[in-house]
C-alpha cells in the first residue's frame, strides 16, 4: 500500500509516519528528513538545498523527484511507502505517479492532517526548542505556511480528482490521531 501523508508544517505527518511505518510494514520517505540529512553530511545537494530550506521554500522539483527516485526500488519500500512531505507540487504528483505505474504500483490513499494555524505555530515552536531545526523559527513559519496555502491548492485537486481525499483530525492528541488514520487504512485494505 502506498499512501500520502499531507498537511502543513508541524501537522504530525512524521510522528505518524513513524507510528503506521512499523504497524504495517510501510516504510517512510521523508523528503524534509533526506534534504536534512544533505546538508548535515554537507553533500552539494545538501548545500545547494540548505539556504532554501532556511528560508522555508520549496527546493527544486528535480531534486526532491531524484532523491525518492533513489529510494522507492529499495528493499525496505516492498512492501509499500508513506510518503510525508512529498510530494509538494503537481510536478512531483505526476512524477511520483509515473514512477510508480512503470512499477505496476500506484498511489492507494491520500490523507490530509488538517490542523488549525494558531496550533501550528505552537508545536513548531516547541521543535524548536526540542530539535533545534533551522528552518523551525517565526519568519520560515511564515513562509512555509504560505508556501504550503499555495501548493496545497495545486496538489489536492490533483488528487481528489482521482479519488477521495480523507481529512484526519490532527488537532487530537497523537494516539487519537493515529486511530483515525487506522481506521482509515483498515477500511481501505478492506476495500
Ligand atoms: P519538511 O521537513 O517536510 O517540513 O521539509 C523541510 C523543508 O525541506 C521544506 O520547507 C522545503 O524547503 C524542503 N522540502 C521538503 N520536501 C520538499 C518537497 N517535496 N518539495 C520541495 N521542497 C521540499
Amino acid at each position: 500500500m502506498n499512501i500520502i501523508f499531507f498537511g502543513p508544517p508541524g501537522a504530525g505527518k512524521g510522528t505518524q509516519a513513524k507510528i503506521i511505518e512499523d504497524k504495517y510494514g510501510l516504510k517512510q520517505l521523508s523528503t524534509g528528513d533526506m534534504l536534512r540529512a544533505e546538508v548535515s553530511q554537507g553533500t552539494d545537494l545538501g548545500n545547494q538545498a540548505k539556504a532554501i530550506m532556511d528560508r522555508g521554500e520549496l527546493v527544486s522539483d528535480e531534486i526532491v523527484i531524484g532523491m525518492i527516485a533513489a529510494r522507492v526500488d529499495s528493499k525496505s519500500c516492498k512492501k509499500g511507502v508513506i510518503f510525508d512531505g512529498f510530494p509538494r507540487t503537481e510536478a512531483q504528483a505526476v512524477a511520483l505517479d509515473a514512477m510508480l505505474k512503470e512499477r505496476g504500483k500506484k498511489i492507494d490513499l491520500v490523507l490530509e492532517l488538517q490542523v488549525d494555524d494558531n496550533a501550528l505555530v505552537e508545536r513548531i515552536e516547541k521543535r524548536a526548542q526540542e530539535e533545534g531545526r533551522s528552518d523551525d523559527n517565526v519568519e520560515a513559519l511564515k513562509n512555509r505556511l504560505a508556501q504550503y496555502r499555495s501548493y496545497s491548492a495545486e496538489v489536492l485537486p490533483y488528487y481528489k480528482a482521482q479519488g477521495d481525499v480523507p481529512p484526519v483530525d490532527g488537532m487530537r492528541p497523537i494516539d487519537e490521531v493515529t486511530m483515525q488514520i487506522e481506521a482509515i487504512l483498515d477500511t481501505d485494505e478492506e476495500a
